[in-house]
């Protein structure tokens, strides 16, 4: 493992607008490159410009926690921070990765926005997230803190192949379990599923099962991306190694060139389908439940992710809805939606249902229709 310790001159990452499915304004990755070197990771792909070899070179920041504290800093701040959960994790590192454990920048980050009061949510595949209950469970306390698990499946051999660094799915269950006790939300973030392997009716089932099982408060679902580049290359080599019978069907789902590694929808439909039918029988949250964020957003990022949210639901029904185009409207107000009650409709994808649930949602902060559909 080749470390590389930098200087960074920015932490927090701002998201164009609130990023509905991890209910965040703001990401931050505090390590560039992972060591857990997933045979998937789009991370890889040169769109993200990790420097070296992925799994093998990781960056630093070792300034990360002084430079965060002063992006924190009401004081002086030109403009506000909006509210909303910081995400750390995702993006092209996992924060608890083993260098974590000498450079603790995960931890000293939790601490510092404990400090800070801002609610948090981390995303990992590691079950060093244990070490942090203590922050975690203050962060809570004073606000709210989400931990989250990522998984391609239940399945440990699976995991073995495609997740060779990380614990396997069966102790991050007892990890999420862990912290289910310890009274913090939990999300498991069933992402990606891998095409012919892991996308299959009984192994989505079972991931559902067992997230059921634990009480876990949302699962996130969604397909995979093959970057044409480092990241095609990479697992197409593991594949032929592996599962050399499953070459043809992938070149026919990401044979065609595409910016965004994307498989064709017809693929992505009839895995959505799968989950929607699975996620019913074993009734869990497709998306964070209201009570998890209605208390801690602007009333405009409640609306914009409470639609978003039900644009979701109907496409998982395979129906269309304007909702999408609404919250993407919304997010580019300046104006709060409670001093435009009664023009409402002007604004792009707003008709006469999507302002009664706007107008029930600036109310109560709650929607009837959201409650029924999810
Ligand atoms: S843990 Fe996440 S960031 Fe790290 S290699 Fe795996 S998928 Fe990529």
């Amino acid at each position: 493992m080749n470390i590389r310790e930098i200087k960074a001159k920015s932490i927090l990452r701002k998201h164009k607008k609130i990023d509905s499915w991890f209910v965040s304004r703001y990401g931050m990755n505090l390590y560039r490159g992972c060591a857990h070197n997933c045979v998937y990771c789009d991370g890889r792909s040169e769109r993200y410009q990790v420097d070296g070899v992925f799994g093998e070179n990781v960056v630093v920041k070792t300034n990360a926690v002084e430079v965060l504290r002063r992006e924190l800093k009401p004081i002086g701040r030109r403009v506000k921070l909006k509210p909303g959960y910081i995400m750390v994790g995702g993006g092209v590192g996992d924060s608890y990765q083993p260098v974590e454990e000498k450079y603790q920048l995960t931890r000293r980050t939790l601490q510092l926005l404990c400090e800070y009061r801002w609610p948090v949510h981390i995303l990992t595949k590691s079950t060093l997230v244990e070490r942090d209950l203590d922050i975690i469970k203050r962060i809570n306390q004073q606000n709210r803190a989400i931990v989250s698990f990522s998984f391609s499946s239940t399945k440990d051999d699976v995991s073995a192949v495609f997740e060779p660094h990380v614990p396997p799915p069966s102790e991050r269950l007892k990890t999420l379990a862990f912290f289910k006790k310890n009274g913090i939300a939990c999300g498991m973030f069933l992402l990606p599923v891998i095409p012919f392997i892991t996308d299959t009716p009984e192994i989505i089932a079972e991931a559902l099962r067992k997230s059921h099982e634990i009480g876990v408060d949302f699962v996130l679902f969604g397909g995979m991306t093959l970057k044409d580049g480092r990241q095609k290359e990479y697992f197409s080599s593991s594949l032929r190694e592996k599962y050399p019978e499953l070459l043809a069907k992938y070149g026919q789902i990401y044979g065609v060139e595409n910016k965004w590694g994307q498989a064709p929808e017809q693929y992505y439909n009839k895995i959505n389908s799968i989950f929607n039918e699975m996620s019913r029988k074993y009734r869990v949250a497709r998306r964070m439940p209201p009570a998890l964020y209605r208390d801690i957003l602007s009333e405009n990022d409640l609306v914009v992710v409470m639609l978003e949210q039900l644009d979701y639901f109907l496409q998982l029904e395979g129906k269309r809805s304007s909702f999408g185009y609404a919250a993407y409207a919304i997010s580019q107000l300046n104006t709060p939606l409670s001093a435009m009650k009664s023009t409402l409709k002007d604004i792009k994808g707003v008709g006469e249902k999507t302002e009664k649930i706007i107008l029930e949602i600036l109310e109560t902060k709650n929607s009837a229709y959201h409650n029924n559909i999810r």
